[in-house]
């Protein structure tokens, strides 16, 4: 479901960032507290923010308890007193074809499904047959076309990006994705009511990739949203980001 008008402006697309770790995620600093997160994001002028802890399931079907997190959260945010508008939601898996770390219900019960379809680094993850670059693309394309078919999601994180991809060559994943194959997954997206992120370490790592895909995006009108992915408090302001995306995007 679309929370947000469809815009085009980095500059506007910055007053919200949509992809914040609080310390219920591992990766997470310590100093990521829902009050220290929105004291920033006070003081960065934004408007809105996004939790998104992680739910993966493990090799020994052992999860994090996002549901759980998510309920001392929402108390946590009902005592606080701000401006800032705090969606409270997860960054989901889409571990294989159709197949999702959370059950429906639980998925239903968050303000914000953002999907990772590329975690391929951990064991839960389903690999592709072919594990070669072309491979890795026609599985993500497919895994992604699958989620698209339900309307779980709201977004998908770091899109494409082969993120710490163990085979050789993982940066070829994304030439051997055509512009037309790329433009017709946009559109699958924009119709299930998805948006798709700027994520800042997949324009930084894949700069050409996320210039096409940027452009691409546009013409055909998707909705992005802007996803530094804080992990400690001084990526929850988005400046530092934006800097880059003007240098790479436009
Ligand atoms: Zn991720
Ligand atoms: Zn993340």
């Amino acid at each position: 479901m679309f929370l947000f008008e469809k815009c085009f402006d980095l500059d506007e697309l910055a007053r919200r960032n949509l992809h914040v770790h609080t310390r219920f995620s591992s990766c997470a600093k310590p100093e990521m507290t829902l009050e220290a997160i929105v004291r920033e994001a006070e003081r960065a002028g934004l408007t809105d923010i996004a939790l998104v802890d992680h739910s993966n399931v493990e090799a020994d079907g052992s999860s994090t308890p996002v549901p759980a997190h998510n309920e001392i959260l929402k108390a946590q945010r009902a005592a606080l007193d701000t401006p800032v508008r705090i969606l409270i939601g997860s960054e989901l898996s889409a571990l294989g074809l159709g197949r999702y770390s959370e059950t429906p219900e639980n998925m239903r019960a968050m303000e914000y499904r953002l999907f990772a379809q590329n975690h391929y680094h951990l064991s839960c993850w389903e690999q592709p047959e072919d594990r070669s670059p072309a491979g890795y693309a026609r599985h993500m394309i497919a895994v992604l076309t699958e989620l698209f078919r339900t309307d779980f999601c709201d977004c998908v994180a770091h899109p494409l990006a082969p993120v710490k991809l163990r085979i050789e060559n993982a940066g070829r994943v994304l030439d051997e994705i055509s512009d037309a194959a790329l433009g017709d997954l946009l559109a699958a997206g924009e119709a299930a009511g998805s948006a798709w992120e700027l994520h800042s370490g997949a324009i930084c790592g894949w700069p050409d990739f996320a210039r096409r895909y940027f452009n691409l995006g546009r013409e055909i009108g998707v909705h992005f949203h802007m996803a530094p992915d804080a992990h400690r408090l001084a990526a929850v302001d988005t400046a530092p980001a934006l800097a880059e995306y003007r240098k790479i995007l436009l």
